[in-house]
């Protein structure tokens, strides 16, 4: 419980800005999901973004929460894969945070507030513009800028590894 919370605090900048951006999702496009989680959205299949720009997904997370858009079969294996987004998203709030930490250090020497709002601002935005340069890297080693993000690489790498234990119990069962 202490070190949960202890994630939701170096964690808040990004979750503001991740909650804020999921509360208009839900009250346009979607519902809250019935899985035990944090705050995700379920978009509404009759939606225009689901017809269109969302088709080919089926889940993001923008903080500790974020948008599905599943069946009951593959429920399980988005929310294992969204599950490293969220643990990628803690890494990179801690990281700002020790930014945040250092920022306020030089604020006081330099008698300047700029410093601790920029890295505020940057904490807060980090989670986007970490995938952001994740894709640009993909995209500079020739790889597909969604498919080659090393921070997807991940997510998928561990969806891989429980389909075929899956797979693999299933098997054993037969025999
Ligand atoms: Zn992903």
């Amino acid at each position: 419980m202490v070190k949960k919370g202890l994630l939701r605090f170096v964690s808040f900048p990004g979750d503001v800005i991740g909650y804020f951006a999921l509360f208009f999702i839900w009250l346009f496009l979607g519902e809250m999901s019935k899985l035990k989680l944090d705050f995700w959205v379920c978009l509404k299949p009759e939606t225009w973004f689901v017809r269109t720009l969302y088709k080919k997904y089926r889940g993001t997370a923008f903080c500790h929460g974020g948008i599905l858009f599943v069946s009951k079969e593959q429920e399980a294996l988005v929310v294992k894969h969204e599950s490293v987004h969220v643990e990628q998203f803690e890494v990179i709030q801690l990281f700002c945070f020790f930014g945040f930490l250092v920022s306020l250090g030089v604020s006081v020497f330099s008698h300047s507030h700029y410093p601790w709002i920029f890295s505020l601002a940057f904490w807060s935005l980090s989670w986007l513009l970490v995938n952001l340069s994740s894709a640009i890297v993909a995209l500079l080693r020739d790889e597909n800028p969604y498919r080659g993000s090393s921070l997807e690489e991940a997510a998928y790498a561990i969806v891989d590894e429980y389909t075929r234990k899956k797979e693999g119990n299933v098997s054993r069962g037969i025999k």
